[in-house]
């Protein structure tokens, strides 16, 4: 069956997508970027809400300056912009400004370790690096298994809760694969992980730009506790990025940078550290990513979630139709059901090297793909059925060929003919003609 084709204007909306870029043989063609799930483009508005705010900015929090006082209005006002965004309860829940989903990870897990002494994470064999990294020195991580198409297993969910019972600290999932582009049952998985007396940690990082999310009230059995992104893949800058979480997890001890903005009261004896989330952001803030980050919401708000995720999984069913049309393609997932999936394609060609696809595509036709393993190396490897022994052997031969794939990943500006162009290109590398 064709997948209906939804008309959009959203093109519009976002910056650099009419740019043009040189090829290897010197001719000039427009860009096509299919590699959003790294980093989106930047909304206009969001650009022009920078400009507009620039004049008016100074150090927040601590000025009695017009600007100053201006700034850190515009900067509270955003937390709760962003809060409500993604359903946080904000008399219970704190909004923390930091760097990117990577700080966001490191800082909760710095705080849990401190304040918490169960000592088993419960992760998953489908995460990024950055939601996987951060728990292995400090907890002893178990992860929850994939099925041979890479789609996580309720059911060894539920088996290692049982198992580990009251020992756990956390449960913590991507709400989107980085890799398959799998939407995990997130409320589900929330509900068993609540009958187990455990908290969930969401790492909304591919989540929260593609789909509509909700943290939900804290006295739903679905409420999410712990929520992570960045900003730099929902149409805003690079640089600012969330955490959110009970306040109560952030009250007790010292905060993991201390410095200015951490503390109410200081003498050579004696810290009174501020409340949260102040006390988790040590130093002068990065207000303008903030507002940045804020602006970008409200575009996607009037653009509307529901409508960006019907978007873009139009595209990638349509895209997903071509690829499997295209002898010699090696698709990863299940290529037959979209409705758990967005935006993003993993495959391989055969016989032709990941790095050697991509760099075709870039340099002959002016498509931006990713190859590798998209910092999530335990999850390709699953993918790929190779087992850790042989990573091993490949690490001490130079000259072996670095498992990986190819993975294309669509944002709400990419259009049908931009996958057209992109189908035709692969047909010339399997058929020698690029
Ligand atoms: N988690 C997932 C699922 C991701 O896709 C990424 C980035 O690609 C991250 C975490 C890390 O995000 P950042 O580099 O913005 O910290």
């Amino acid at each position: 069956m064709e997948s209906k084709r939804y008309k959009t204007n959203f093109r519009n909306f976002v910056m650099g997508v009419d740019a043009k870029i040189p090829l290897i043989n010197g001719r000039f063609v427009t860009a096509i970027n299919f590699d959003n799930a790294a980093t989106t483009p930047p909304f206009l508005s969001t650009l022009q809400q920078i400009n507009n705010f620039s004049p008016w900015y100074s150090s927040i929090h601590r000025g009695t300056g017009y600007k100053s006082q201006f700034s850190s209005n515009l900067y509270e006002k955003c937390r709760n912009t962003v809060g409500n965004f993604v359903g946080a309860d904000m008399h219970t829940h704190t909004v923390i400004f930091v760097k990117n989903t990577t700080e966001a990870i490191n800082k909760l897990s710095y705080r849990l370790c401190k304040t918490n002494k169960k000592c088993v994470v419960l992760s998953t064999c489908m995460e990024h690096h950055s939601n996987d990294l951060p728990w292995r020195d400090k907890y002893d991580v178990d992860y929850i298994a994939v099925d041979h198409l890479g789609k996580l297993s309720l059911e060894d969910l539920e088996y290692k809760l049982k198992k580990y019972k009251d020992h756990i600290a956390l449960v913590t999932i991507t709400g989107i694969s980085n890799v398959t582009g799998y939407k995990n049952p997130i409320y589900k998985i929330a509900r068993l992980v609540h009958k187990y007396h455990a908290k969930i940690l969401v790492d909304g990082a591919q989540l929260i730009p593609h789909a509509p999310f909700h943290m939900n009230p804290i006295d739903s059995p679905e409420h999410i506790d712990y929520l992570a992104f960045s900003a730099h893949k929902m149409y805003a800058p690079f640089g600012i990025g969330v955490l959110i979480g009970p306040e109560s997890t952030f009250e007790e001890d010292a905060p993991e940078y201390s410095g200015g903005g951490t503390v109410d009261m200081v003498t050579h004896d004696f810290i009174r550290w501020a409340q949260p989330p102040h006390k988790e952001e040590s130093g002068t803030p990065n207000i303008i990513g903030v507002i940045a980050l804020s602006s970008a919401i409200h575009t996607l708000k009037m653009i509307g979630m529901e409508n960006i995720e019907k978007y873009e999984n139009s595209l990638t069913t349509y895209a997903l139709q071509k690829l499997k049309k295209i002898s010699g393609i090696q698709l990863y997932g299940n290529p037959d059901d979209c409705t758990d999936r967005v935006s993003i394609i993993p495959f391989n060609i055969a016989d032709i090297p990941h790095e050697m696809v991509a760099t075709i595509l870039s340099y002959e036709a002016g498509i931006a793909v990713r190859n590798g393993c998209f910092c999530a190396q335990p999850y390709i490897q699953e993918l790929l059925n190779i087992n850790s022994h042989e990573i091993e052997e490949r690490i001490k031969d130079s000259t072996a060929h670095h498992p990986g794939m190819v993975r294309i990943s669509f944002g709400l500006y990419n259009h049908y003919d931009e996958i057209d162009m992109f189908m035709t290109m692969l047909e010339k590398i399997i058929t020698n003609k690029a």
